[in-house]
Order: C-alpha cells, then structure tokens, then sequence
C-alpha cells in the first residue's frame, strides 16, 4: 500500500519511518528536493498545484494525507475525486484559518480566548477597546510558531502593529495570563474508534515550543480534553491523529488552536508509548486497527532549535533518543528532537532541565 503525503518535512519523514515496518511505501510531494522526508522515501517535487504532479500522485496512491497544514485548497481540488483524503478536508481548511478555528469551537461550546476579526486600522482599534490590553494580533493564515504574531501591551503599539502584519485579514486575541500550556493528541479510525495519548505539558519560548512532558498527571483536564477532542472529531467526522492545543488557566482548559496532523509535542510517543502517533496515524488512515497509546514510562522531549548538539556526549547517555531531521542549520528553525525517557516524572524533569541548560550555554 502507497500513502501519499502532501509536505515533505520532519513529520512527513517520521511517518514514513513510522510505516516501514508495516509494510507500507510512500511517496511525498514537496515544492524542494532534499526535504527531511525526500531523504528517507521517494519525492515528486513541485508546485502543490501542478496538475500533472497531483495526477500522478492520486494514480499511485491508496490514500493522501499531509504532514503541511498550508496545502492550497486547489491541490486538495485536484485530488478529492481521485483519492481518498485523510483527514478530511473540511478540518484541514478550518485549521488554516485562525477565525474559522475560533467560530468552530464557539460553535462546539469548547472555551477559548476572547478574539475578534480585524480587517482594517478602526477594526483594530474598536477589537482594542472590547477586548483590551494586553493582546495579540495574528494572522490569519500562515502563521506558524510565533510568526505572524504581534504583542500590544500599550495603545502605542496599536499603530506598530497594524503596520507590522497589516496587510493580510487578522484575528485580535487577548492575551491569555495561563498558568500553563497542554496539549491533546487523540486518533479516531475509519470505524469511529478512538483513543487518546496521556495529556502533554509544553513550554513554548518565543512562540516555538521547546520542551514536552508527558505523561501530564491531571485526571480532570485529561477528562476535559478527551471530550474536546472527541467533539472536534465527530464533528468532522475525522479520521487520522488529531492535536489541540490548550491554556491552562485556574484549573480549566481554553482553547488556543488544533493541529489536522501528527503533532510536536508528541514527538514522545516514538519512544514513550506502546504505539507512536505517527503509527497510529497511519493505522487510522488506512483502517488498520489502532495502538495501544499507553505511556512507557515518563517522557520528556525537547527540540532541537537552530543548532544540534554534539551527539557523542549526548548518546553517552542512557535513555535519550536524538532524531536529527536532516535539515540545514538556521536560526529558530526545529533541526531536530531529543527524548528522554525515564522511570519517574521527576527524574525526566531533573534530566531535561540539565540537558536544555547545557543546550543553552552552547548556542550562547
Ligand atoms: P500559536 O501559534 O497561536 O499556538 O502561539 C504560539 C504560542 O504563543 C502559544 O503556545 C503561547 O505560548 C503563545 N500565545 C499565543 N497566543 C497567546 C495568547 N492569546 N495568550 C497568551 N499566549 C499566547
């Protein structure tokens, strides 16, 4: 069986190593060669819109899916009649558009932030004035890990920040002061099963997330996001690996925004559950039946971030996983990850503090 992946990066590439030993094959289109995941499985490469390329694609594919939330509807156009699509589309176009992924969860009564839509210089101001300060102005679309996003703390910046992302439609957010960040990884099958990873803590810095622990012992919020998740899911009538990502605020979950794909911050389950998301997202997408999403000990995972460590000193030790995705190194871009996995959560904690402090001294 032929998976189809549209993107070809670090996800693409963890899902083809994740389906080899299943037996499965894949073939990826990306606009560039020697991607992460042209590395390792074969690559048609160009436009996401060429239709010659997207023909192809259908005609030797069982099934496409995409490991790149900003796939053009026009290549999903191509090939809806073609080809099975997994996840489905309609949950692929909502996650492209913050505003559209914030009337999903008004829609499903699922909490989040207070946010309106800004579209000119007096739209800003009056979302301003209702929502207050501090907030955050977003893009719409194409805004990944932090990009595409501007803090106001004072009116002045109202200005600064209408020229800095103004020429594209906005979302204004206000500015959550969570406790903590979690996120949910759930996988529905093509029967409607469905299962849920154990709740993940992460840390972002500067929008980038850099550090996940799981599993996050906190049975109500699990309780909570299982049912977000779930709700999401029926709603699309989904099938593939979901994630959603939440504030944690006075013991209750906000929304912040979902991810259609195999997620960062489970990253983990590779080495720290019975079955990895990047299999169960296969599995799911091609009916098989699903994995165990059990945890095998405590996990934490932190990303590689515009410099890979030196792996000698790394592999030395015991327990730590390192995935470099064959990338060429450049400031704040995700070159890699590395897991821990240990027998406590403590333990996991104590070892990835060390390890980040020492990644920090060697980037500075
Ligand atoms: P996003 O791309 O929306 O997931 O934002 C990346 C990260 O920036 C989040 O995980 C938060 O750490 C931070 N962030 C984004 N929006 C907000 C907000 N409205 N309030 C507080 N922090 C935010």
């Amino acid at each position: 069986m032929t998976i189809g992946v549209l993107g070809a990066g670090q996800l693409g590439r963890m899902l083809a190593l994740a389906g080899y030993p299943l037996g499965m094959d894949f073939l990826f289109l990306d606009q560039a060669a020697g991607t992460p995941a042209h590395q390792v499985a074969p690559s048609l490469i160009g436009p996401f819109t060429d239709a010659a390329l997207l023909g192809d694609l259908a005609r030797r594919c069982e099934v496409v899916t995409f490991d790149w939330e900003n796939v053009p509807a026009a290549a999903l156009d191509a090939l809806d009649s073609r080809v099975r699509i997994a996840p489905p589309r309609a949950a692929l176009s909502t996650a492209q558009d913050r505003l559209l992924e914030k009337e999903l969860f008004a829609t499903l009564r699922i909490r989040t932030n207070r946010n309106q839509a800004v579209d000119s210089p007096a739209d800003l101001a009056r979302a301003v004035r209702t929502i207050g300060l501090p907030g955050v102005l977003k893009t719409r679309r194409l805004g990944y890990d932090g990009k595409g996003q501007f803090v106001l703390r004072k009116p002045a910046d109202v200005d600064a920040a209408w020229q800095a992302l103004g020429n594209a439609p906005l979302l204004y957010e206000e500015m959550v002061p969570f406790d903590y960040e979690v996120s949910a990884i759930g996988v529905r099958g093509l029967d409607g099963r469905f299962a849920m990873y154990p709740l993940n803590r992460n840390l972002h810095e500067d929008g980038i997330l850099r550090l996940t622990r799981a599993p996050w012992k906190a049975p109500r919020l699990e309780a909570a996001a299982r049912r977000v998740l779930r709700r999401v899911m029926q709603h699309f009538d989904y099938v593939g690996v979901l994630a959603i990502e939440f504030f944690v605020r006075r013991g209750q979950l906000l929304a912040n925004e979902m991810a259609p794909r195999v997620h960062n911050s489970g990253h983990w389950t590779i080495e720290g559950a019975v079955t990895s998301q990047f299999e169960n997202h296969l599995r799911a997408i091609t009916g098989l039946p699903l994995g165990d999403t059990a945890p095998r000990g405590h996990s934490a995972m932190i990303n590689l971030i515009g410099t890979l460590p030196r792996r000698t000193a790394l592999l030395a030790e015991p327990g730590v996983y390192l995935h470099d995705y064959g990338k060429q190194a450049r400031v704040g871009r995700k070159l890699g990850h590395v897991t821990i996995v240990e027998t406590t959560g403590r333990r996991a904690d104590l070892r990835a503090a060390r390890l980040m402090r020492r990644l920090k001294t060697r980037s500075t």
